[in-house]
């Protein structure tokens, strides 16, 4: 368990989410126009902050410099002139909780953090919000692994039970119960925060052949090395379970299907390629869907497994996506 998993909560200086934070470009408020628009043609950012004396004063977006472009502005005028979002400064050392309490009721697009005299982050409520939430993710995984130690403590035989029922016993990873439990928390996270989650189903392609031509054992072996392969390429965020014999599920965010699906495609291939020990070859076809943030699994479910059929239907190892109707 990292150090960082542990120290993550509502009470976490809001510093400790922008170590990796890129650099951000400041101006101060009396450089032109002129400046700010060479340094967006040679830096990948969005905004600019604008400084007075040091304090930060606003943001110019880069829609706000091409608007003004547009518009045949002077390109000599001072900078302060074409800030737009409202601003607001956080120093590092505030905490999580009372940063995202305040931009909830406060209409503030984007928000700084200062650390000293210096600003170490910038970033809109979405941002900041995923960002909470990508490292909450996997706390979320540990709570599950911490609770069930926890149980291992306490000599009760029927949360004994409820371990074993959460868990796969072959692959050691989480199994269909456990997703839905996993399922539920983060419907609630991806609702009230605009988080979009994407299922991805995997199903191996002709594996009664494997079992019939290598035996059960080999077949489960596969199915080890499988669940090891695919926890190894997958983020820590994303959640791996077996669903059901040769079927595994993964709930993962994105930005939008397409994105999902890519990353089926790099299992995909990845899988194709990959040496198994005790086989020559082994291929894997993906059914991808998004989630709707108030649906229930059961739905979501007969989505991906819509796809994953046309993914076998079309030949096998092979990703197929369906949409969420809206
Ligand atoms: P398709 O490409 O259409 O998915 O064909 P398939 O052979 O993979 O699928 P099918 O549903 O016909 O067979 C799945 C096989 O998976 C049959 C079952 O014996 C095997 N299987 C399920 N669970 C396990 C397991 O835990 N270990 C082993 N070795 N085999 C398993
Ligand atoms: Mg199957
Ligand atoms: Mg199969």
């Amino acid at each position: 368990m990292s150090a960082e998993m542990t120290a993550l909560t509502g009470l976490t200086p809001v510093g400790h989410l922008f170590k990796t934070a890129p650099h951000i470009g400041m101006f101060d408020g009396d450089s032109t126009l002129q400046d700010v628009l060479e340094y967006f043609s040679h830096q990948a950012a969005d905004a600019v902050i604008i400084t007075e004396k040091a304090v930060s004063i606003g943001i110019v977006t880069l829609k706000d410099a091409v608007k003004a472009l547009q518009k045949w502005e002077n390109l000599m005028l001072p900078v302060r002139n074409f800030m737009t979002s409202p601003l607001h400064t956080f120093d590092a050392l505030e905490n999580i909780s009372d940063v995202i309490e305040f931009i909830h009721e406060a209409s503030f697009d984007k928000i700084v953090i200062r650390e000293d005299d210096a600003i170490i982050g910038m970033m809109d409520r979405r941002d900041l919000l995923s960002l909470c939430y990508s490292k909450i993710s996997p706390l979320l995984k540990h709570q599950y692994h911490l609770i069930h130690s926890l149980v291992d403590l306490v000599d009760d035989g029927e949360k004994r039970l409820l371990r074993m029922a959460t868990t796969d016993a072959l692959t050691g990873i989480g199994n269909r119960r456990m997703f839905e439990e996993v399922f539920q928390t983060h419907q609630k996270l991806s609702g009230r925060y605009g988080i979009e989650l994407y299922l991805l189903m995997l199903d191996i392609d002709d594996f009664k052949c494997i079992n019939d031509v290598y035996g059960h054992n080999v077949g489960d072996s596969v199915l080890k090395q499988l669940t090891t392969l695919v926890s190894s390429s997958i983020r820590t965020s994303d959640i791996l379970v077996r669903w059901g014999g040769e079927e595994f599920a993964i709930l993962l965010r994105s930005s939008d299907l397409q994105q999902a699906a890519d990353v089926a495609e790099q299992l995909r291939q990845k899988i194709d390629e990959h040496p198994f020990d005790t086989i020559p070859h082994l291929t894997c076809s993906f059914g991808v869907t998004s989630i709707h943030p108030h649906e229930n699994i059961e739905s979501v479910f007969e989505r991906a497994d819509r796809a994953l059929y046309r993914a076998k239907y079309d030949g096998k190892n092979t990703v197929r996506t369906e949409t969420a109707p809206q």
